[in-house]
């Protein structure tokens, strides 16, 4: 995943809002908008990984991140008028449009997009959906993640389900980042309502014990991760390793040979250090390390085993 430093290529220019292309400059909504006052909206948040020997942007697992949009427009009650196949032909699209010849974070939002304030009903109002791309290179800032455990807690599903990217939502996560950032840390590690380990500020949790991955059922309130199928994927079938979904206790995170995140902004990432304690030997364990180079390989299309995840956008096609 190396970098073009082309800077023709470093800006988008485009954005899909209200069904068509258009100059990013353009695509306004009204203050009135009632997503912006309630957070009345889905997105994902998906990553193109720039391919320098094929020219080419590989988008990774392009359409279960829509098939999990859609999901979250059935609860939201968001009628869009595009199907799967519909959004993955835009992206497409936009992507080539916008010529990147990097890695670049794609950001679709399903959303209220009435103008009406005062009003607290799902049924009533109308949806648009819109997306934007924009150059991406590190998330998190650092490849050995120092975290914290979060005073915040998870949202719990009777409040609002953390399984779906819900906008609203991500309020609960970006206080916990916040502290955590503003104590020095890079990343919050968020409990449930009960306790148990539940998941990043916006990443999934994985720790290795007695050689074994286990990661947090998502009944504890975690998102149903792209990144996470992925990584479980990989674990079992090239590593080989035992793979368990179960409640995880805050006092095991400590105590585990390795810690890591991962997410579609975050990749991969080891986690050696919680609350002041190492993780381990206090540097990136053998498991994280092996799963971050095979992830890494996956994402930028460069093992064959498994490029009908990655779908291919091609500058050189761009339509502008
Ligand atoms: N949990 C939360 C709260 C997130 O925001 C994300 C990022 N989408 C993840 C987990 C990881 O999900 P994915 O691997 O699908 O990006």
């Amino acid at each position: 995943m190396t970098t073009s430093k082309s800077a023709a290529s470093s800006q988008a220019h485009y954005a899909f809002f209200k069904g068509q292309y258009v100059p990013l400059q353009e695509a306004k909504v009204s203050v009135m908008t009632h997503a912006l006052h309630y957070g009345t909206g889905v997105f994902e948040g998906i990553r193109g990984n720039w391919n320098q020997e094929k020219e080419t942007v590989y988008i990774f697992r392009l359409r279960e991140h829509y098939q999990r949009l859609l999901r979250g427009c059935r609860l939201l009650m968001l009628n869009i008028p595009y199907t799967l196949d519909d959004l993955c032909r835009i992206t497409v699209e936009l992507v080539e449009r916008n010529g990147h010849c990097q890695d670049i974070y794609i950001r679709p939002l399903a959303y209220k997009s009435a103008e009406m304030v005062a009003n607290l009903r799902l049924q009533d109002l109308v949806s648009d959906f819109t997306l934007v791309t924009v150059p991406f290179g590190n998330y998190l800032g650092s490849d050995r993640l120092r975290c914290c455990t979060s005073s915040w807690r998870r949202v719990d599903d009777p409040m609002i389900p953390a399984r779906l990217k819900i906008a609203g939502i991500y309020v609960n996560s970006i206080l916990a980042k916040t502290e955590a950032t503003l104590g020095g840390y890079d990343e919050a590690i968020l409990l449930n309502q009960d306790g148990h380990v539940s998941e990043g500020s916006g990443e999934n949790l994985f720790m290795v014990s007695d050689g074994r991955l286990i990661t947090p059922v998502l009944e504890d309130n975690a998102l149903p991760g792209i990144t996470r199928e992925t990584v479980m994927h990989l674990a079992q079938n090239e590593l080989g390793m035992e793979v368990v979904e179960r409640t995880i206790d805050r006092s095991e995170l400590y105590l585990a040979d390795e810690v890591m995140l991962t997410g579609t902004a975050a990749h991969l990432t080891p986690v050696i250090e919680l609350d002041h304690r190492p993780i381990g030997d206090g540097k990136p364990g053998p498991v994280s390390t092996k799963l971050q180079k095979m992830y890494f390989d996956v994402v930028v299309g460069r093992n064959p085993k498994y490029l009908h995840w990655c779908t291919p956008a091609s500058p050189k096609l761009a339509r502008v």
